[in-house]
């Protein structure tokens, strides 16, 4: 039984205990066991409280035994970036500044989903404070791709990805702040929803780069990544840049909407740096919408292309240089043991406790925003991230969503980028205008390459149109069973 569970969708294992055919009980035993047998290799996880877990497992058969279960997602273990808070388990954003840190309280994210009845399931590794794209920057040790060990799962949500990919966890939830739920999920065979920015609440994830930062969801399937958006999106007067908006019963109605769409493929995204293979891949994607009814239109977008990445680059590092200011050693985390005097004491620990890429960032974002430069790259990149912004919205008033890789390549190999900085940033070529523009994206298995390693179609929508978006994407699923194979571990 165990063994047939732990690759199920979320709606179908919220069958089963609705059956009363499983407990939640022996979901957790079942998820914590093959956690048990393939994580030493895969390496998704920072830590786990499977005690933790079962007592809330327990609690919520009790609720179903009493005919008060929450819905489909109660008695669900999610698995969770270590970046985003649970009350009482580590909050170590993969950095050994963090190390020993315990969340006093929980993200509003976690809050909705423990209402719903889910089981918080482990902290997921990470690239250190979500900057990379590989995992390899985690203080902890880098996580490797379920479907070839030796190659990465993409960055910087590596670890959600590899735990769902490799039956670790139904689902979980990761943040995205230039790609990082997209192109993980891309590059670990599985549904990455990253939502429309304000959507979901920020209050409890540890803060990288605010203005692009959103919690996002993992799962094997769209409906699944649809119901968990359902879970977590919503207003909170905790964070002031959540939006106030209805939130659809997203599972339900992505159903109600057939299409056809009409759906624009940027051509500057087919360009230099993409593999064949994975052009190939997404173009047969591109035709099955095709011959669905869609129409398909070729756009152009020059100025996304060719800037969001530098602009990405600008922007993301003066933010995180601004955010990683609270880390000086009195209030949060790593405090140095031998130093002198207080700016000692913030040199030190920050000098001991933050890792070679936060620390570049922190340096290249300091000096973009100090005076002298400020207007010469902080004020243009912000000017230049309205440009594409622009762009995007001049696209949408042809197309409803935008069809395109996730990713340049497939998974890379554990150390083929990790000295290159520049060709790791290159990685996000893709995604990180979706984050500057601030639209939902999605990314869908589509294909493998001739060596079985997964490749992702991204879908961009436009903005809180995550409906739609799903709805498109579901629609591929459908005719599709790229979802349903599994890397043998
Ligand atoms: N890979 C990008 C970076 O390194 C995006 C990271 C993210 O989305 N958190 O900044």
């Amino acid at each position: 039984m165990a063994a047939e569970l732990i690759f199920k969708p979320v709606t179908e294992l919220a069958g089963l205990l609705e059956a009363g055919k499983v407990s939640s009980v022996e979901l957790v035993q079942a998820f914590a066991a093959r956690t048990t047998a393939v994580d030493g290799r895969v390496k998704a996880f920072n830590s786990r409280d499977e005690a933790g877990a079962l007592a809330l497992a327990r609690a919520a058969d009790e609720r179903r035994a009493q005919g008060q279960a929450r819905g489909p997602l109660d008695g669900i273990p999610i698995g969770m970036k270590d970046v985003i808070a649970v009350e009482g388990q580590p909050l170590t954003c993969s950095s050994k500044m963090l190390a020993n840190y315990v969340s006093p309280y929980d993200a509003t994210a976690t809050l909705k989903l423990k209402a719903a009845g889910a089981i918080p399931w482990g902290r997921l590794n990470m690239d250190e404070f979500a900057m990379g794209s590989s995992t390899e920057n985690s203080a902890f040790g880098p996580t490797a791709n379920p479907w070839d060990l030796s190659r990465v799962p993409g960055g910087s949500s590596g670890g959600s990805a590899a735990a769902v990919a490799a039956g670790e966890a139904p689902i979980s939830l990761g943040s995205d702040t230039g790609g990082s739920i997209r192109q993980p999920a891309a590059l670990c065979g599985i549904v990455g929803l990253k939502p429309t920015y304000g959507l979901v609440s920020r209050y409890g994830l540890a803060a990288f780069a605010s203005s692009l930062d959103q919690i996002g969801t993992f799962a094997h399937t769209v409906e699944d990544a649809a119901l968990v958006l359902g879970a977590i999106a919503g207003h909170d007067a905790h964070d002031s840049t959540s939006f106030e908006t209805a939130i659809p019963d997203y599972r339900t109605e992505l159903k109600k909407r057939p299409g056809p769409w009409r759906l624009g493929v940027p051509k500057e995204f087919f360009g230099a740096g993409l593999d064949p293979e994975v052009a190939g891949s997404v173009k047969q994607a591109i035709e099955f919408y095709r011959k669905s009814g869609c129409e398909i239109r070729e756009v152009s977008m020059p100025f996304t292309s060719e800037y969001a990445v530098a602009a990405y680059y600008i922007i993301a590092t003066a933010e995180c240089s601004s955010n990683l200011a609270r880390y000086d050693g009195v209030r949060y985390g790593h405090r140095s043991k031998d130093a002198t005097n207080a700016i000692d004491l913030y040199f030190k620990s920050r000098a001991e406790g933050f890792g070679e890429e936060v620390k570049r960032r922190i340096i290249l974002g300091t000096y973009v925003l100090s005076s002298g430069y400020y207007d010469a790259y902080y004020l243009r990149a912000q000017k230049v991230r309205t440009l594409i912004r622009d762009e995007f919205m001049r696209v949408f008033q042809e197309c409803d969503a935008l069809l395109s890789p996730t990713t340049p390549t497939a998974a890379f190999k554990i150390g083929e980028k990790a000295a290159d900085p520049l060709s790791m940033y290159l990685s996000d070529i893709y995604t990180i205008g979706v984050n500057l523009a601030g639209l939902p994206g999605i990314s869908i298995p589509c294909g493998f390459t001739a060596n079985k390693l997964p490749i992702g179609l991204q879908i961009i929508g436009q903005p809180f149109r995550e409906t739609d978006l799903l709805a498109i994407a579901h629609r591929y699923e459908q005719a599709h069973a790229w979802h349903t194979q599994h890397p043998s571990l």
